[in-house]
């Protein structure tokens, strides 16, 4: 396996009319969750993922499983919980320019996840732990959890790859900042985006913030700047890589997932720091073209294509 991940997934209903809810009578059903996007960007470019999770004994948990299944990822580590069911959100397009997400997975089956979902042989064959702000959040026992893959992933030499994700309607400023950190302090690889640098550390300026990331443990950090690219740290290095072209920006949302897919694979594939922080671009430039989360994530043809024939000199 190249790369284990861990994290609860939903099914993500959107009213095919714009306006309030209350007047949608059709959705659309697709689903969406950080950690099963990361694990379909990969397998797009042509690696092998893994996809740790509970769902509940429903249909909506069946359908889940046999769509990230349907993409190749490995679920199977993935537990049926009897006794919660799989989590649901609704994203309400109040306007064009506002655009809001109702949860609906407080006690869902995912956030059951502990300690014992957990198969050490399955993390300790991995080359990569990706892991996200976001499963901490979820339940005590998810963090619980969550700590233990990253003290099972360093035990076997697993690099460990967090990404903040943070989520503020999960839980308190002050818990997730400290919890965040936690990680932060445990991983060998942070992506954050800036708003969550700022969150962390209260500073915005990239330099800056790089340096905080290094200095509280992790060995690069890549800090993801929007439509500008990226910028990536070491203690060697710093390089500022710019994004793509995009004419049209159809649906940002997912950028990041695909930001992340794209530059694991890069280092799986032994490119530099520079180039998998290209291909990391690509891939998250692609999927803001796109609605969906999923629907954009390139195979490696496409993103060769895409990279090679977009202008990147004049973001
Ligand atoms: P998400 O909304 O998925 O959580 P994020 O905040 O984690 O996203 P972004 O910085 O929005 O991450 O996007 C990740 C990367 O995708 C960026 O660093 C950039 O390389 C690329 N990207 C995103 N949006 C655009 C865009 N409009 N044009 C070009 N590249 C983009």
């Amino acid at each position: 396996m190249d790369v284990v991940t861990i994290g609860e997934t939903m099914a993500l209903f959107t009213p095919e009319t714009s306006g309030l809810m209350r007047y949608a009578h059709t959705y659309s059903r697709k689903f969406g969750g950080s950690e099963s996007n990361v694990a379909i960007g990969l397998t797009r470019l042509g690696h092998r993922s893994g996809w740790i999770s509970r769902i509940g004994d429903d249909e909506l948990g069946k359908a889940m499983v046999s769509f990230i299944r349907g993409e190749g990822v490995d679920v199977s580590e993935v537990q049926v919980e009897k006794s919660a069911q799989t989590g649901i959100y609704f994203k309400e397009l109040r306007r064009e320019d506002d655009v809001r997400v109702l949860y609906y997975r407080k006690n869902s089956a995912a956030s059951r996840m502990s300690k014992n979902d957990l198969n050490e042989e399955y993390i300790a064959q991995a080359k990569y732990l990706h892991i996200t702000g976001i499963t901490p959040a979820l339940s005590d026992s998810c963090y619980e959890m969550l700590k233990e893959a990253v003290h099972l992933a360093k035990k076997h030499g697993v690099t460990v790859v967090f990404d903040p994700n943070l989520r503020k309607t999960l839980w308190s400023e002050e818990k997730a900042r400290q919890v965040l950190l936690e990680f932060v302090k445990e991983s060998d690889i942070v992506l954050p985006g800036i708003a969550e640098g700022k969150f962390l550390y209260g500073v915005d300026d990239p330099q800056q913030l790089g340096e905080r990331f290094l200095a509280d443990g992790s060995t690069t950090c890549v800090l993801k700047l929007g439509p500008r690219g990226a910028q990536y740290f070491t203690r060697e290095k710093t390089e500022f890589v710019p994004s793509f072209t995009v004419k049209k920006v159809i649906d940002p949302v997912g950028s990041g997932d695909g930001f992340c897919s794209g530059f694991l694979s890069g280092l799986l594939d032994g490119l530099s720091l520079y180039d998998a922080v290209r291909r990391g671009n690509g891939v998250g430039a692609m999927v803001a073209m796109v609605n969906g989360d999923v629907e954009g994530l390139p195979d490696k043809r496409d993103l060769e294509l895409f990279i090679n024939e977009t202008d990147k000199d004049d973001v």
